[in-house]
């Protein structure tokens, strides 16, 4: 399985989103396990907060 790349989490991944998502994962207090790659694996409660934080910015 693929961990959630927030730090202190360990759920299993659900989805990847790409560096376009740094800034809301950011805004929301949210470290990362070291530097991903393209692509940022988020477990499904992870996700959902950064997509919210995303889409409220627009
Ligand atoms: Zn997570």
């Amino acid at each position: 399985m693929v961990e959630c790349v927030i730090d202190g989490c360990g759920e299993e991944a659900v989805r990847e989103v790409d560096r376009s998502y740094l800034p809301a994962i950011q805004s929301l207090k949210l470290k990362l396990r070291g530097d991903p790659g393209k692509k940022i694996p988020l477990c499904r409660k992870h996700y959902k907060m950064v997509k919210q934080a995303r889409e409220s910015r627009f």
